[in-house]
């Protein structure tokens, strides 16, 4: 049957407001695009659908973010690096009374008021509540942005743009091409559920040998002989802070396969499916694990978390074999640690150890890393665009790796500091000037050659 199309009579938006750099999207991408904005002395204003900033480390509890670099030799830089020593030096360890893996942990509370305050004191101008999913185009150029309120829509009319939404929603609403998912399947990586138990007897399960992990080891061990009851195939979960008050703060394990992070069936089938297993996971937990049998369930995350979808199609697309070969760029704006992580798409983790079948895992190696170039920021058709964060130009192993929270970060400072730049020198984002840029980076930490 082919699809019905009803037209939509013109409409007349009012245009709340005028600003010059506008970042669209408050996870780790558009904070760092906004405050390294902001520090050019540009007006800056963030839009943010949820209410609350942090993108999936508050949204989805990922709070463990850089886990990855402890004990290696990388050193952590720019803003990410910034905003963790400021948090630390308000909040401590959150709590985490966890010394089987003490790598940073994030509360995902804290995150959330301690972004107010820290978004606040660099000026940036935040709307909450602010979803965008259209863009009025003169030519090549957005002239605003529309925002849906319960006020009905509202325009925000802007120099410059920066598309932080994790999914590119603000490039795919003005027609810039994209790549989602593996080259032919088309599929993503699952989306994940995480939650919060309380309860726990922290002293039973930290003197059990292994600490925490035990409950992993034993977990993997009876799904793997199919006696855990829990219909999500993969096999083993990770685990974020442990309180000394029982709350374990972030299991990570309720993956749903096979959907489309932008499709309001594949999104709700997420969330439906996802709870399901959640409860799952939580009576295998509370009937099998010593130092569990008193636990409750207290709190799902807001919202399922997704590692990728859109890739914005940029004047240059960073390949797996960009990241192989080391591969130098005149126009780098970051350097990371090469490793890949992305999850059995199709969720059948039979034919691997740990991960599954079209699965990727290549840990990181000290020493071992990966140029990400600024063309990689600018999107092909619309001028006044830059992209940063998960949906920047690349191939769908490439951006296993840049998706890390650190990276997005990276990649937004440099969209925001490429944006503020392009609009002081009177430049196209594409035709800013790299010297000038790199030294705005380093200047704020960044390191780069
Ligand atoms: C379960 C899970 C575990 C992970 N573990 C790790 C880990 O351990 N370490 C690590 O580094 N990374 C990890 N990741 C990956 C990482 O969380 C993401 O890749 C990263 O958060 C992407 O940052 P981003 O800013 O590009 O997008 P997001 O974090 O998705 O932020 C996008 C923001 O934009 C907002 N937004 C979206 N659309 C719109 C719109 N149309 N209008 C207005 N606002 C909008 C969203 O609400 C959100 O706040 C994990 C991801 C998941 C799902």
């Amino acid at each position: 049957m082919s699809q019905q199309i009803i037209k939509i009579p013109q409409r007349e938006i009012p245009v709340k407001t005028e600003t010059d750099v506008l970042v669209v999207g408050g996870g780790p991408a558009g904070i760092g695009a906004a405050v390294a904005a902001a520090r050019q002395g540009v007006r800056v204003m963030l839009l943010e659908k949820r209410a609350f900033l942090g993108g999936n480390i508050t949204a989805s509890y990922v709070e463990t973010c850089n886990h990855f670099y402890f004990k290696t030799t990388f050193e952590e830089d720019g803003l990410y690096r910034e905003m963790k020593d400021r948090y630390v030096s308000h909040y401590g360890r959150s709590d985490d009374t966890r010394e089987d893996f003490p790598a940073h942990r994030f509360s995902s509370e804290y995150l959330k008021v301690f972004l107010d305050h820290f978004l606040e004191k660099e000026g940036v101008d935040v709307k909450l509540h602010a979803f965008v999913n259209e863009v009025i185009q003169t030519e090549n150029k957005i002239d605003c942005v529309v925002i849906q309120t319960k006020k009905g829509p509202l325009a925000v009319r802007a120099k410059m743009i920066v598309d932080a939404t994790g999914d590119g929603d603000v490039a795919y609403s003005a027609g810039v091409p994209f790549d989602q998912g593996k080259a032919g399947s088309g599929l993503c990586q699952p989306g994940t559920l995480n939650f919060r138990i309380a309860g726990v007897d922290v002293e039973k399960v930290q003197s059990q040998p292994g600490g925490l992990n035990s409950i992993n080891k034993r977990f993997r061990q009876d799904q793997l002989a199919g006696k855990t009851g829990v219909s999500c195939t993969r096999q083993g979960m990770a685990l974020g802070r442990l309180t000394s008050a029982g709350q374990l703060s972030y299991l990570n394990f309720c993956d749903v396969y096979m959907i489309d992070p932008t499709d309001i069936d594949g999104q709700t089938k997420g969330e439906v499916d996802g709870r399901k297993i959640v409860m799952e996971l939580f009576e295998y937990l509370k009937t099998n694990i010593e130092g569990m049998e008193n636990i409750e369930l207290a709190s799902i995350a807001p919202e399922m978390g997704y590692r990728d979808s859109r890739r914005i199609k940029g004047h240059y697309t960073l390949t797996t074999d960009d990241i192989e070969s080391a591969r130098t760029f005149n126009d780098v704006i970051a350097v990371y640690p090469r490793f890949y992580d992305m999850l059995a798409l199709d969720g059948d983790w039979s034919k691997g150890r740990a991960y599954g079948s079209d699965a990727v895992y290549t840990p990181l190696k000290n020493g071992v890393s990966y140029q990400i170039p600024y063309r990689s920021l600018i999107p092909v058709v619309v001028e006044n665009l830059l992209v940063a964060g998960r949906c920047i130009s690349s191939d769908h192993v490439a951006e296993s790796t840049l998706r890390a929270i650190s990276a997005c970060m990276l990649t937004g400072q440099a969209a925001g500091s490429g944006a503020a730049l392009a609009i002081q020198t009177d430049a196209k984002p594409a035709e800013v000037e790299m010297a000038a840029l790199q030294g705005i980076l380093k200047k704020q930490g960044v390191l780069l050659p």
